[in-house]
């Protein structure tokens, strides 16, 4: 399999957010992506200026970060013809791989502006390389800037940032310079095309944790009533557990649940439950079941605390 290292560059409304087309808040002017094969050896290199329809003139910060004259980009082609050749350069068995998780979403939104069918894999997988840095280097938690990591990593900078093909050849040196071996089952999946349908869930089992990604659901109440999304099963044994609390809103807008398990054979399993907007105002959810400590734990019960505690000053007041 080859990785195909992708950076995109985009413009916005040059005139503010009021006056964007909500179906293409970011309209790509630039693909640069780079081939690795799986020896992780650079084998091909993609690198294209794209004309822009939608905003046709530079929004300033576009233009302060990305330094290309105007002329130049009317000069190129369009974002299909573009998009064609990138794809048919793609191959057959590769993996995207970017610096966080943004991209690929972009180009879809870009391939759907445009009317175009969309040949990417469903689900689509992809590594983000900066949280494959922060899983070795870091928290796992953390989201540092591509800057940080080429220094982190004591790489040389001979190239400037935010231009698409140099941000991914800083990619594919940081690709090249990991210990993918230890990080290599943690791939993302991209949201922008959820599960249409029971059968097209999707289950994912990592090292640590395992993550679902449910079918759409017209409404949030309709998600938390539902069996399979609430379930909570450990990944290790497999066997069903009963909660010792519940799933409970996080916060107040609802859109993250927590929940806390046991399991006799392999200790607290702590459950966290992401509400996402989906097309037409579908909800879908994205859960993770987690094996804790009992510290972690801890704080489970203590954020229940804390948002009763809260709902019933809210009640009194
Ligand atoms: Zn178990």
């Amino acid at each position: 399999m080859n990785y195909i290292l992708l950076d995109l560059e985009w413009n916005q409304c040059p005139t503010g957010k009021q006056d964007e087309n909500p179906a293409l808040p970011f309209e790509i002017v630039e693909i640069g992506a780079i081939k690795l094969n799986d020896a992780r050896e650079d084998i091909g290199h993609f690198s294209e200026l794209i004309r822009p329809t939608l905003y046709t003139r530079l929004h300033f910060r576009t233009q302060e970060m990305l330094h290309i004259p105007a002329a130049e980009l009317n000069r190129s082609r369009l974002f299909p013809e573009v998009f064609a050749d990138f794809i048919a350069w793609c191959g057959e068995d590769y993996r995207f791989c970017t610096w966080g998780s943004m991209d690929l979403t972009e180009l879809q939104r870009n391939i759907d502006y445009h009317h175009i069918e969309n040949p990417l894999p469903l689900p689509l997988f992809f590594f983000d390389v900066q949280k494959l840095f922060s899983l070795l280097y870091e928290d796992g938690k953390s989201r540092k800037s591509l800057e940080y990591a080429v220094e982190y990593l004591k790489l040389e900078k001979p190239r400037v940032f935010h231009r698409a093909f140099d941000d991914t050849w800083y990619t594919a040196l940081i690709m090249q310079k990991m210990n993918l071996e230890l990080v290599k089952d943690y791939a993302s999946v991209d949201y922008y095309r959820p599960p249409r349908s029971r059968e097209e869930e999707i289950y994912m089992q990592f090292p640590r944790y395992s993550k679902f990604v449910s079918m759409p659901f017209t409404s949030k109440e309709e998600v938390m009533a539902d069996k399979v999304v609430t379930a909570t099963r450990c990944y290790q044994c497999g066997k069903m557990l009963r909660k010792k609390i519940r799933w409970f809103a996080g916060n107040s807008n609802s859109k993250v649940y927590y929940c806390l398990c046991i399991c006799p054979s392999h200790g607290y399993l702590k459950g966290k439950i992401r509400l996402k907007k989906g097309a037409d105002n579908c909800v879908f959810a994205v859960r993770t079941l987690k094996l804790v400590n009992e510290e972690e734990a801890a704080v489970i019960m203590e954020k229940q605390d804390a948002v009763r505690a809260s709902r019933r000053k809210k009640k009194h007041r």
